[in-house]
């Protein structure tokens, strides 16, 4: 019997303990950490062996073969012993999709991934097809191809999943831009980051379709040192494109197989630049799969995003209140920024992961009237921006920050978490710090119906 090995049992390698089991495998599991009882719950009813709290080397060196959590560095001690005894380590997405004869949808990129993701299987799911949703979003995609069937499946993948993905074969790849994210788990080299998101290109054949944003520097650098078999569907902001899709005159534009799509993207639920590439990117997956320019249409206005992205969350005395806790990195405060034409107060702050805030300064110098820093790194916020925004303050806490951002707006103005960092100092996670912002602003609601 064939041993495999999990390491990480949360969501992905819990499924994929499921799926190895189903096909025969000898499956054990091995987390570091305390297992959320869900998963342990699972693993124990299915007769899965694992353990929790600690790796057993003997146990884990004797794999086949071994799947990992993304979540896992590539310098964790027993994956370099892996690497050094030349077990293939493969990631969950990799172990799945041998199991399934469905058309893959795989999107990956620093910023967009969530949002253009669920944004395709809306459209999908709109239209009647038999789609599942995996990756980082959504339920394990291992667990899914168990009992496969469907046709479709719409998979948010991320760069440490690329890492580890070898014969996987995207059938839409979309790549909706490289920008410096991560770089702690590449050896602080943006290149190796680049080639890791190009990873979602290997393996594509003339009857697979790239779609790319061709404004994104890093992406079309790699792009000119390529020769890439698929049919190619660039997205612009600036030009009118042959083929692919553009944003002129306030409507998008999709040409894909000979069908032009387009719609005015104020009718759309999602805004700002950011979202017009999402959305493009997204029409362009659709039509590549055939879906006729009514059921784009009818899956365009329909769409909700997740929280937490640009999310407006109150409007109190004419200002109003946005929530963009997903917002871990520069490049996604950058379009943040761009989606306003009014003054910003903006609390940003968390934990840095090599940050380079010079992309931004531009528009802070234009738009922001005052900044808040929160958490851990504040020193390098202060450094920058202290001298260039007419308000600037430090806090640890959030309540604070949404107080002091108040005291500063005016009506007209637009109050926005958008942080560029990590959220592991103050919060659980990006979405606990987002709930968390969210609170502040209802009380300060209920403040204001109390004196009035
Ligand atoms: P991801 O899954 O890649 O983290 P999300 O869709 O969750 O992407 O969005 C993350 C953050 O990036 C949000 O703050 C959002 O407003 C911003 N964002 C979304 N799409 C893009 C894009 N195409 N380019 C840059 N920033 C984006």
């Amino acid at each position: 019997m064939q041993k495999l090995v999990i390491l990480g049992g949360g969501e992905s390698g819990t499924g994929a303990a499921l799926l190895g089991k189903a096909k025969g495998f000898d499956v054990f599991l091995s987390d570091r950490s305390p297992l959320q009882v869900t998963y342990r719950e699972i693993l124990t009813a299915a007769g899965i062996s694992f353990e929790e709290g600690t790796h057993s080397e003997d146990k884990i060196l004797s794999a086949n073969e071994v799947v990992k959590s993304p979540g896992i560095p590539d310098n964790a001690p027993i994956v370099q012993e892996l690497y050094r005894r030349n077990i293939p380590v493969i990631s969950e997405i990799e172990f799945a999709a041998r199991y399934t004869d469905a058309k893959l949808i795989a999107i990956t990129g620093s910023n967009g991934k969530t949002t253009t993701t669920l944004l395709i299987y809306h459209l999908l799911r709109e239209a009647g097809l038999s789609v599942g949703l995996a990756g980082n979003v959504g339920d394990s995609f291992a667990a899914q191809v168990i009992d496969d069937q469907k046709d479709f499946y719409v998979l948010e993948i991320s760069s440490f999943q690329l890492d580890n993905m070898y014969d996987f074969r995207a059938n839409v790849a979309v790549l909706l831009n490289i920008t410096p994210d991560h770089l702690d788990r590449y050896d602080y080299d943006f290149q190796k980051y680049v080639q890791s998101k190009f990873r979602i290109t290997q393996n594509q054949t003339q009857d697979d379709n790239l779609i790319y944003f061709a404004e994104s520097e890093a992406l079309t650098d790699e792009l000119e040192k390529r020769t890439l078999p698929a049919r190619m569907w660039p997205i612009s902001l600036k030009n009118k494109v042959e083929k692919g899709g553009f944003l002129a005159d306030g409507v998008l534009t999709a040409r894909n197989h000979g069908q032009e799509f387009s719609i005015a993207f104020d009718e759309l639920p999602i805004q700002g630049p950011h979202n017009a590439i999402n959305a493009l990117s997204a029409i362009l997956a659709a039509q590549a799969v055939g879906l006729s320019p009514e059921q784009i249409g009818v899956g365009l206005r329909t769409f909700v995003n997740a929280p937490h992205r640009l999310e407006s969350v109150a409007k109190l005395d004419g200002v109003e209140y946005i929530n963009d806790s997903k917002a871990t990195n520069v490049d996604s405060v950058y379009y943040a920024l761009g989606s306003f034409d009014r003054p910003i107060i903006l609390i940003m702050g968390g934990v840095d992961k090599g940050n380079d805030y010079s992309q931004i300064e531009p528009l802070v110098r234009q738009k922001v009237k005052g900044m808040v820093a929160l958490g851990t790194d504040t020193k390098k916020l202060a450094d920058y921006f202290e001298s260039i925004v007419p308000n600037f303050e430090v806090t640890q806490s959030l309540k604070e920050a949404v107080q002091t951002a108040q005291s500063w707006a005016k009506s007209g103005d637009v109050v926005m978490l958008s942080p560029a960092c990590a959220s592991f100092d103050l919060f659980k996670n990006y979405q606990d710090r987002g709930e968390r912002f969210k609170k502040e602003v209802e009380e300060l609601r209920l403040r204001k119906d109390v004196l009035s």
